[in-house]
């Protein structure tokens, strides 16, 4: 019997094979490849929302907003778009070379391994996928096994809608991964911690691979003073993008709110109020909301609560429920700067609020910390935006809202510093998997003799 090395090794130089006999390169695989994938979501629905909600108990709406819609968005984008992205792109010559021909010849990379991830774990991992088979790639996938429901379900499904010579789905935990990189690639794309992150970079650079890193942070909020009906709207927004998707289990997902002392009484109320008309009121009948992955990052989070001076700072919450693994949205007002919830990115449902003496000392604050994957700030004031984006640096910006950036396929998706590098969605998905080749067509006239030896004063006078 063969063994997993062995087996590895196989599916490797098969997928080397189909990429040689250059069957991944044309538009109609490619096309054919997005249309199936669109089918497999059409026709596996119920199938995504029941282990959704076995792996992490999401509702099926917010499965069907940040999984399945996610999907079918990039997949049909991709479909619209995939001729002009394929075509060469013409390019400027100067004058000297005239008379001559640029242009910028995309090209697949080769054979792509990604890495899903358990938070979203359709579609952080098939929307990678869309990228690279619109690139024209042959690709291994390795869903995160921490979702072992929709990690199943991918394998066993995905080969009746794709090009299952083309594309192979791998499962296992971090044994697999671990023999996973071993093995040569033309591209890693890997979602996940800064830990782990640089283990894949690490064995990636033994044999030269290039790596997208989709890592995670603390993901600030700056909010302004407001009044009115725009508050109203930022503490929903905040509280959405807090709680919402996968309960604080996301890597763009508010971290931290900065505030001004005055304004966090009726911040910390108002949010309070929220929490209980989204979610409910008890730990025991939270419904609208994911639990906590496993027991592993439930006991990450309570660890969190427990160190010395953060249990005093709950203004709200803090209720866990070890049994079904959820864990209250909990707010915490100005918890230490040095406890663990204010240095580690929290990846759970809980709020710590700062404080400030004025909204402007964010930038410092967010500048003294690694740069975070999304900056958050509520504020109408344009020189306190333009502060932020010409004095910090992070993934991204978004202005009066959280999380919804996400959506965007003309805006690129990635971090920066700690939070990662490489970038995808939309033609940057493409991009990502794509080599893009520089092609001169030259004329065999005219000739420029200067060019040629042997050198004298003439030429360089020429
Ligand atoms: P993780 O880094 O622990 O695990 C990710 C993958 O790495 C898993 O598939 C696992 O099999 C593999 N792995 C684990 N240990 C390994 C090892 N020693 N060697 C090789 N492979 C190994 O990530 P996680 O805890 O599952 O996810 C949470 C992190 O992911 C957070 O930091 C979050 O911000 C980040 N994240 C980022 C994005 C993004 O798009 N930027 C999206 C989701 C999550």
């Amino acid at each position: 019997m063969e063994g997993f090395e062995e087996r590895l090794s196989h599916t490797l130089a098969g997928l080397k094979q189909v990429f040689r006999s250059r069957k991944t390169r044309g538009i109609d695989w490619r096309v054919a490849q997005l249309r199936g994938l669109l089918k497999f979501i059409a026709e596996n629905e119920d199938g995504i929302f029941e282990a959704l909600k076995e792996d992490l108990g999401k509702h099926s709406v917010e499965a069907y907003r940040d999984e399945i819609g996610i999907v079918k968005k990039s997949a049909d984008h991709a479909l619209l778009h995939i001729k002009k992205w394929m075509a060469p792109k013409k390019g400027q010559l100067p004058l000297l070379l005239f008379p001559s021909r640029a242009e910028v010849l995309p090209e697949p990379l080769g054979i792509v391994l990604i890495f899903g991830s358990w938070n979203f774990p359709i579609s952080l991992t098939l929307d990678p996928l869309i990228g690279a088979i619109s690139a024209g790639n042959t690709v291994v996938i390795k869903p995160s096994e921490l979702a072992p429901a929709c990690s199943s379900l991918l394998c066993r499904t995905i080969p009746y809608y794709l090009d299952s010579e083309a594309i192979k789905i791998i499962e296992g935990g971090c044994d697999v991964a671990e023999q996973l990189l071993q093995l040569q690639w033309d591209k890693i794309f890997f979602t996940g911690s800064p830990r782990v992150g640089r283990i894949v970079m690490s064995a990636a650079a033994k044999h030269l691979t290039p790596v997208t890193l989709e890592l995670g942070g603390k993901c600030p909020v700056i909010l302004d003073s407001y009044s009115g009906s725009d508050f109203k709207v930022a503490v929903k927004r905040i509280a959405g993008g807090k709680w919402g998707p996968c309960a604080g289990q996301a890597c763009i997902g508010i971290d931290y709110v900065l505030v001004q002392h005055n304004f966090a009484p009726l911040l910390v109320e108002s949010l309070k109020h929220c929490i209980k008309r989204f979610y409910g009121e008890s730990v025991k009948s939270l419904q609208s909301i994911c639990r906590i992955v496993n027991k592993f990052h439930f006991d990450r989070v309570r660890k969190l609560l427990e160190e010395p001076g953060v249990a005093a700072s709950i203004f709200y919450g803090g209720s866990l429920d070890e049994e079904n693994l959820m864990i209250e949205p909990t707010i915490l007002l100005d918890p230490p700067l040095d406890a663990q919830i204010m240095t580690e990115e929290i990846f759970g449902p809980l709020l710590p609020i700062v404080t400030l003496d004025a909204i402007e000392e964010s930038i410092d604050f967010i500048n003294a910390r690694p740069k975070p994957l999304a900056i958050y700030a509520f504020t109408k004031n344009k020189k306190l935006k333009d502060r932020i984006l010409q004095e910090t640096s992070s993934g991204s910006v978004t202005f009066n809202d959280a999380m919804i950036q996400f959506i965007c396929d003309s805006l690129p998706f990635g971090g920066v510093g700690q939070s990662g590098f490489g970038r995808y969605h939309g033609k940057y998905s493409f991009d990502t998997f794509s080599h893009e080749k520089a092609v001169l067509h030259r004329s065999f006239f005219p000739e420029l003799e200067p060019r040629y030896p042997p050198w004298n004063d003439f030429k360089l006078e020429f």
